[in-house]
């Protein structure tokens, strides 16, 4: 992934002058920071960045400077990463499952906040972890709908054992609190509804009043033709909601979104190697590189067909069917993506709100997913 020193004034003039045969992801600082800036004024409560979903340091750099000051971090790696651009941010170390080796290293990283599902880790963290200024917060998990991807699968304690795990962590000298993940692109506002009256819940069976709730991440970015999701509904939900549930025992609130806060700061630039007896696109990249999430949570209808002129192909969409490059037949597409009748091949399929889990899971594979990334001042066409 290299980088380059222009910036550019927007994507089209990206396309125009360099033509780039390999994908090219640009990215807009200014709608990054403004992004930030209105879950840092709309939101009541701390907002923390979910490094997994893009830790290109540019991003960091800028959250930094618009004026977030937490992270949620997963790894050593990233702990390490956050320590050197922001010495004094806040890390949130919201794995719940850690090696013994990585618990040590957040030790000495000075890491204060930790989430945890089951008592096996909860244990470790006893052991490993002086309690002394020190959160635990649980994670727990509802069978809830509304996100594009279930993160409950993975990681969640149930209501019951979340009340279990909560007291225990309270009665060895933690400040406990509680935490969930409602599920990425998660465009249902009455997700969060139902997982904070549940916290107020377990929190009553475990007889501990907690300090936090973390909200999780989930916050949709703009991914369909159509009005951008209303960040602001969604905060002041999860803020009436809050009062309602715990009344007198509200605890302050903490969010942690990855994509609700990068999604939309960047487009990604790929190009149509080929138009297979007109009907196949083949584009230079797939689901192996930075179209990775496609299949996992559907397709972006935020897409544009684009000259290397630069002119944008306005005739009437029609469905077709998108592969990737490699070799690998599930390198494709889901379903059928409607691209213009005048579409050709050699011009550039340009797909918007892009900036989360694309070049933080983009590989090598057969030789491609040589993935730049580039600024521009905007991302508008
Ligand atoms: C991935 C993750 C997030 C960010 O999720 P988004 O859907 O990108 O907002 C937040 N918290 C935890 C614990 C995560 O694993």
């Amino acid at each position: 992934m290299g980088l380059s020193k222009t910036i550019w004034a927007n994507p089209v003039e990206v396309i125009r002058t360099k033509q780039p045969d390999h994908p090219v992801l640009v990215f807009a600082p200014t709608v990054l920071q403004a992004t930030a800036r209105r879950f840092l004024r709309g939101f009541p409560g701390l907002v923390t960045y979910a490094v997994k979903s893009n830790p290109d340091e540019m991003v960091i750099e800028n959250l930094v400077a618009a004026g977030l000051r937490g992270f949620d971090v997963a790894s050593p790696a990233e702990i390490e990463m956050i320590r050197r651009i922001a010495p004094n941010a806040a890390l949130h170390y919201h794995n719940p499952v850690r090696g013994r080796d990585e618990i040590a290293f957040a030790v000495a990283k000075g890491v204060k906040t930790w989430s945890v599902d089951s008592i096996s880790e909860l244990d470790k963290l006893i052991e490993m972890v002086p309690a002394a200024g020190c959160e635990i917060s649980v994670r727990f998990k509802l069978p809830v709908a509304g996100a594009a991807y279930n993160f409950g699968a993975k990681f969640g304690a149930t209501a019951e054992l979340a009340a279990v795990l909560l007291s225990r962590a309270a009665a060895a000298g933690f400040i406990p609190s509680l935490t969930f993940h409602p599920g990425t692109q998660c465009t249902d506002p009455m997700a969060w509804d139902a997982y904070i009256r549940t916290a107020a819940e377990i929190a009553r069976n475990a007889g501990v009043e907690i300090a936090r709730l973390n909200v999780g991440g989930g916050f949709p970015n703009h991914r369909s033709v159509g009005p951008a999701p209303a960040l602001e509904e969604i905060f002041a939900l999860i803020d009436r909601v809050t009062g309602e549930a715990f009344g007198a025992a509200r605890p302050a609130l903490v969010c942690e979104p990855g994509r609700g806060l990068v999604g939309d700061a960047f487009v990604h630039v790929t190009r149509i190697k080929a138009l297979r007896d007109g009907e196949h696109v083949f584009l230079n990249d797939g689901v192996y590189g930075g179209l990775a999430e496609l299949p996992l949570i559907g397709n972006i209808d935020r897409i544009a067909a684009i000259s290397p002129e630069g002119v944008i192909r306005s005739q009437e969409a029609r469905p077709r069917i998108v592969f990737g490059p490699t070799c690998d037949s599930v390198d494709r597409l889901p379903g059928e993506l409607g691209l213009p009748t005048d579409m050709e091949e050699g011009d550039f399929v340009v797909f918007k709100g892009m900036g989360a889990y694309s070049s933080a899971t983009n590989t090598r594979f057969n030789g491609f997913g040589q993935l730049e990334v580039v600024t521009a001042l905007s991302l508008d066409f």
